[in-house]
């Protein structure tokens, strides 16, 4: 398939290559000893982080990226109001039968950020893009849309890999072809993103970094942590430079 790098008005930001590897493994979404192994092992971590930062009962909440509804289901029993969307039909056909068995009420849609944003622009409190950004042409065009989704007051939660040799040794040779966590060719280090990257694309954007947090594993224990290094995985929230610091009446 020919997929071009840089997308034009006429190609939307995906790459259908990035969105057809989670497609294969559709199946296998929701076996927590499957491909998708590191997602389950890091979705309490990432929960509770983001929980704790936005509160989330209550709050109207949009999952860009959602895949098969890992986060998006579990930020809905914590009685957010959410809806979750991807740009593979088959995610979220999965995503939409799991809900249904599950009996979690969130609603999914079959679309990229740009274009949900052209219709939900300011509608969300807290809007996640978890484990995304590294698999699409141009995620300065991403962020942009999720900064048009947020809500005044709005969050943003994102995370991705950043662009270091560690990475490259543990996210790549480590995960992927070492220990076998996730299916070998599922990362490309060029895509991978440093935290000043991501941070400078949001600052464009109007928003600041507020909190930022690490994620590694430790083969040891065969578990995922929260640690202060951002060298490898890593989550952060951001959120409107003029939310954080209102003026004084
Ligand atoms: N956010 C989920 C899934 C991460 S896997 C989680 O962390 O549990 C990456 C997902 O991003 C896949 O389901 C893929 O289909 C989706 N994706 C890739 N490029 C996309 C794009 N441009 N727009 C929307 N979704 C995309």
């Amino acid at each position: 398939m020919n997929v071009p790098d840089v997308p034009t008005q006429d190609t939307p930001n995906v790459d259908e290559a990035e969105v057809a590897k989670f497609t294969a493994q559709a199946e296998e979404w929701w076996d927590p000893t499957g491909p998708l192994a590191t997602l389950h092992a890091i979705n309490p971590l990432r929960l509770n982080w983001i929980d704790e930062r936005a509160g989330l009962r209550g709050k109207r909440v949009l999952d860009v990226g959602c895949g098969a509804g890992l986060l998006t289901e579990a930020m809905a029993l914590r009685g957010a109001q959410v809806t979750g969307i991807d740009a593979g039909e088959e995610q979220i056909e999965i995503a939409r039968t799991h809900a249904g068995e599950t009996g979690v009420d969130v609603d999914y849609h079959a679309t990229t950020a740009e274009a949900f944003a052209e219709q939900h622009a300011g509608a969300f409190d807290v809007v996640v893009c978890m484990e995304m950004l590294e698999h699409v042409p141009d995620p300065d065009a991403v962020v942009a849309a999720l900064t048009r989704l947020a809500a005044p007051g709005g969050q943003l939660f994102l995370s991705t890999i950043n662009r270091t040799p560690r990475a490259f040794a543990e996210a790549i040779v480590g995960a992927e072809y070492l220990l076998r966590l996730l299916p070998a060719g599922t990362h490309e280090y060029a895509r991978f993103i440093r935290p000043s990257e991501l941070a400078g694309s949001l600052r464009t954007h109007g928003f600041d970094v507020c909190a930022m947090t690490g994620l590694t594993y430790s083969p040891l224990t065969r578990q995922y942590r929260l640690v202060p290094s951002t060298a490898v995985n890593y989550m952060l929230l951001a959120q409107r430079g003029a939310d954080r610091a209102p003026e004084s009446p």
